[in-house]
Order: structure tokens, then sequence, then C-alpha cells
């Protein structure tokens, strides 16, 4: 993903910041390209197998007001547990993207993830970009955050979200291999950036449409927006009749 100079300059001060939480790990920054998208032209370009065209997903319509909302990099010792709570308030259903090394950091956390009865997505096990990996890299990081999982909680999850969103051919062509489903979003909260409750509020409304994938972190170090976010967000949603569903369903809808 080619960033502008001030992306550049925010996601250096954001590396910065986050080196001052309990793990450092790069967060998801900025909606992937648009020609990447599944309903655009470019993932038909890029692939030439059939069996590409369908494993990577922004989002997918239905008639149902169904969204999905997920949350990256985690699982955190204090936000997840947080978020847990104000999902389950609403009786609402997620999908977990977690970082292998930060399930092994944080079992309690990504077992309380489970036990609610989320779903949880592979978000590979170091959190590096993928693009620049060789294959065996990118089998290995997603297969060691596959079996961290699977050691836990006897669990193998089905759907990936590459890091940041980046991928190209020969990700799509590793992942596909290993039957994955590649999940990205079509909304993006900007809660890695320490965007406001309201503004993120704000731009989701007017963003959200059914079939959506929304993008949040359950791990952003100090200071996340999220959880006051999720808490504003989540009654206005089902105020306009949405209704929240893991990315599984979403894309399981018949
Ligand atoms: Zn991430």
């Amino acid at each position: 993903m080619k960033q502008t100079p001030v992306q550049a300059i925010l996601c250096a001060f954001l590396s910065l910041s986050i080196c001052f939480s309990p793990k450092s790990i790069p967060l998801d920054q900025g909606i992937p390209s648009l020609s990447q998208s599944v309903g655009g032209s470019a993932v038909s370009e890029a692939s030439e197998h059939d069996s590409d065209r369908d494993i990577v997903f922004y989002r997918k319509a239905n008639d149902n007001m169904e969204i999905a909302l997920t949350f990256d990099d985690g699982p955190h010792p204090y936000y997840t547990p947080i978020i847990l709570k104000i999902l389950e308030e609403y009786g609402i259903k997620a999908t977990f993207f977690m970082i292998g090394e930060n399930v092994t950091y944080y079992p309690a956390a990504a077992e309380a993830v489970l036990k609610a009865g989320h779903e949880i997505g592979n978000h590979t096990n170091h959190h590096k970009g993928m693009k620049s990996l060789t294959d065996h890299e990118i089998r290995k990081e997603i297969s060691d955050c596959e079996d961290v999982i699977y050691s836990l909680a006897d669990y193998r999850p089905t759907l990936i979200r590459p890091p940041e969103g980046a991928m190209n051919d020969q990700v799509r062509r590793v992942v596909g291999a290993l039957n994955y489903r590649i999940i990205l979003w079509d909304v993006d909260t900007h809660d890695w950036a320490h965007t406001p409750p309201a503004e993120i509020t704000r731009h989701v409304l007017k963003e959200i449409d059914a079939g959506d994938i929304i993008l949040m972190h359950d791990f952003i170090g100090h200071n996340s927006p999220t959880p006051e976010a999720l808490r504003m967000l989540i009654p206005a949603l089902l105020e306009r009749g949405y209704k929240f569903v893991t990315v599984g369903e979403l894309l399981d809808e018949t």
C-alpha cells in the first residue's frame, strides 16, 4: 500500500507510540486500495485462476441488514476483555483476527474470546507485511499462528486478514493453497489512529451499508478509543436496523 507523506509521518508516530504499549505490534493502517476490491477489476485481472477469485472479501451484500465487526491485532490483556463485555451487553458476536504471538502472551484473553462464542481469524504469527516474504515464510507465519490458536483452543481458523491488508498475487496464491479465505474490510474506523469516538461513529454511520465488514482493533496500545466508540456505534447501528454477525456467518449466508 503506497503511503502519502502524511500517512508515512503518522505511521512513524504510531510506531513510536506503540513502543510504550505492552507489546510493540504494528497496526493495520488505512483502507486497502479500492482497485483491489472484489467488486472491482483488479482482483480479477490479477488472478488468472478461478479459484483465486472467490477467496478475497471486503464485504458481502445481503438483504438482511447484516454487517460484521472485526477486531485486529489482539488479544490484548486489558482492551480485549473490555470489548468482550460491551459485545456481551448487546448480545453481539464478532470476529477477532489474532496475532499468534499475542495469543501466546495473553492466552486468557484469547480463551475468553472463544468462550464468549466469537469467531477467531488468523492475523499471522508476527504481523509482518506478507508482500515482502517468501512463499515459505508466508506459510510459516500463517501456520505458526494457526498452531498457537489450535494448541490453546482446539480451534483452527479458516479466515485470514493479512497484516495491514497488504497482499499481492503471491500472497493470494499461497493463502489460497492453505484453504483460507482472505478477509479485508469495507469500512475503516481509523481507531488505529486514535480517532475520537464521536468521529468514528459519524464516519461509520455515513459509510455503512448492509454486508459491510468493519475494521476495528482490540490492540491499540494505550488510550484506545475503540471501547467508547463501540458504546456509541453499536446502539446507533442497531437503531438503524443493522444486525451483527461474524464474518463467517456473513460469507456463508445463502
Ligand atoms: Zn493488524
